[in-house]
């Protein structure tokens, strides 16, 4: 039998397992039918954060950012462009910390942008201010 991870799917957070020969070929959630990878950040909310950080196998990097924030603007599209790099060994998700306050009080989010790298739901490392692509795509792929 081949390894095989579980991906959680970025519509509907349930769980498909998939070989590892197959991760980033395009395959689509077992449930909802929507594409395992989107080469893009996911939206991270109470319903589904819970599911990425820990049910499944892969490393999740959140960036924690707010509407307001300057630099967490700025460094969207880096996030983003990291996120077509490190699929599909990493996902990456953005998390809101105004709209999903109690999720950054958890993690004791005092400046933004923050992100941090998660591995079977506990928190590996994190690291604050804004960065440009290649030093976040640098910084996470030291990691895993
Ligand atoms: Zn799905």
């Amino acid at each position: 039998m081949s390894e095989s991870k579980i991906v959680i799917c970025p519509a509907c957070a349930s769980a498909n397992r998939v070989p590892v020969e197959k991760l980033g070929l395009g395959g689509t959630c077992g449930r909802c039918h929507a594409p395992l990878f989107q080469a893009a950040p996911l939206t991270l909310t109470a319903a589904n954060f819970d599911a990425h950080a820990g049910r499944g196998d892969l490393p999740l990097l959140v960036d924690f950012w707010a509407e307001w924030c300057g630099p967490c603007r700025q460094m969207a599209p880096a996030f983003a462009a990291a996120a077509r790099e490190l699929e599909p060994r990493m996902r990456l998700g953005k998390l809101d910390t105004e709209a999903e306050s109690a999720i950054a009080a958890r993690y004791a989010i005092r400046s933004i942008p923050t992100m941090i790298l998660f591995k079977g739901g506990r928190e590996v490392a994190r690291q604050s201010g804004a960065m440009p692509a290649s030093a976040i795509v640098g910084w996470a792929r030291g990691l895993i």
